[in-house]
């Protein structure tokens, strides 16, 4: 991108300014360059590095061709579930289970961009955005970083306060959010926290039309912990240890974990990694942000992850999507996706694993062995209706679930 990094130090003025050009930031591109009524617009995205790497994969389901349907790596019909004494394939037609690699989005997003000539983009690390104060009624705002400035009539941030791809950034954010925190009525904050592999075998081993969604057969950490496997041949598969709790694990833990399941699974097969990632995402309904228009928080920073499951790809599509569409037709901007009434059930899902209510393997094995996997996505995707919604709560104690969900209820009261 060298070659349109803007380099100037003095303040410029743009309709918009994205801060933050990863999941979120190049997402609202993409749909702004969409728009043809915006195409005249100019636009600044700023990013600490545009030296992009495949840092991260992206998975989501979905029944239609999404935006990113030529950058689907792979894509799975059925998927399963294992626990102790439990293994259950399901197919989940009509949706599709998808793969995208951070790499080809990001590069597909930026190339595109950097032939328009009202892109214009900044590598540096902005250290603060304000609402710059106006005689008018038009506010705008100030993005700064060291050495320059620039003014936007609108800013979409995505700049959390920690690093979803650094372990110990999201160990150190938890740790200062939580402390003097020590009441048991706390709002749940859990990490979902994992490592995966991409590991190439020497010879078959995988059966590539299944995505195994959960294999609980691994240590559970004490909180709630599953083996996410998803193949991409015979020979090779990500395989990510990853568990749903309060603190974040030393490498070296996920590594072990992981040694030992590939070597029971695949006794005396040698075979390689090719790529590794780790990650912690915040499953939690704290606002990790609170700003004022036009400044207008996006993607992790916004609100987008679902707060149960830790899945931000496609909420992230929709926020942005909708937020293009608001600025094409002039509306005021909302960004939030998440419907209240999916929200409550996040909220008592959540309750109940992060006060260990019961052991999140027997939960999503209820969960799947009463519902078809179509169900399941819709509830997990905020699309389910109040009849499928009951089909879900059936499948679980309401001896659990009725005083979580009052608990959630009182703390919001
Ligand atoms: C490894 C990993 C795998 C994931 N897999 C999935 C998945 O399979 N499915 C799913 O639905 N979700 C997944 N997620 C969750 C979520 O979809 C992603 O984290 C997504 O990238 C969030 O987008 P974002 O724009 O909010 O944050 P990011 O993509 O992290 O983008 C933030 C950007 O801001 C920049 N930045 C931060 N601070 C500054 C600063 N001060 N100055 C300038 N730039 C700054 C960063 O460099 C980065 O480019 C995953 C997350 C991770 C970490």
């Amino acid at each position: 991108m060298s070659n349109a990094i803007n380099t100037n130090t003095e303040v410029a003025s743009y309709d918009y300014i994205i801060a933050g050009a990863g999941g979120a930031g190049l997402s609202l591109l993409h749909y702004l360059m969409q728009c043809s009524s915006l195409v005249t617009k100019s636009i600044l995205i700023i990013d600490k590095s545009f030296n992009k790497t495949n840092d991260r994969t992206w998975c989501f389901w979905n029944k239609d061709f999404s935006a990113f349907e030529n950058l689907v790596k792979n894509r799975w019909d059925t998927i399963s579930i294992h626990a102790e004494g439990f293994d259950k394939e399901l197919p989940t037609t009509p949706f599709s289970y998808k793969m995208i690699q951070g790499i080809d989005f990001y590069n597909s997003i930026l190339s595109k961009a950097k032939s328009k000539s009202n892109i214009h983009f900044q590598e540096a690390t902005i250290v603060g955005i304000s609402v710059l104060d106006s005689l008018n009624s038009n506010k705008s705002a100030k993005v700064e970083w060291e050495g320059g400035s620039a003014i936007g009539a609108y800013v979409f941030s995505s700049l959390l306060p920690f690093q979803m791809n650094q372990l110990n950034t999201a160990a150190a954010y938890s740790n200062s959010l939580q402390s003097g925190t020590s009441s048991n009525n706390k709002a749940p904050f859990l990490w979902q926290h994992f490592k995966g592999r991409v590991v190439q075998f020497e010879t078959p081993v995988f059966n590539k039309a299944i995505a195994k969604l959960m294999d609980f057969n691994v240590p559970q950490q004490g909180a709630t912990a599953f083996m996410y496997q998803l193949p991409l041949n015979e020979k090779e598969a990500l395989v990510e240890y990853t568990i749903f709790s309060e603190n974040v694990l030393g490498i070296s833990e996920y590594d072990k974990v992981l040694d030992t399941y590939l070597a029971t699974a695949f006794p005396g097969i040698n075979y390689t990694t090719t790529h590794d990632e780790i990650g912690a995402i915040p499953m939690t309904q704290i606002e990790l942000a609170s700003t004022q228009a036009p400044i207008y928080t996006i993607g992790a920073l916004g609100a987008a992850i679902k707060a149960s499951t830790g899945y931000a790809f496609q909420f992230i599509q929709e926020q942005c999507k909708n937020i293009a569409t608001q600025l094409d037709k002039g509306l005021p901007i909302q960004t939030r996706v998440h419907n209240t009434r999916h929200q409550f059930y996040d909220a008592v899902l959540l309750h109940v694993l992060f006060y260990r209510k019961m052991e999140g393997a027997e939960i999503f094995k209820r969960i799947f062995t009463k519902n078809d996997a179509a169900t399941v996505f819709k509830f997990l995707s905020n699309t389910s209706s109040i009849l499928e919604d009951i089909q879900i709560m059936r499948s679980l104690p309401t001896s659990i679930f009725l005083p979580a969900a009052i608990k959630v209820l009182l703390r919001r009261a």
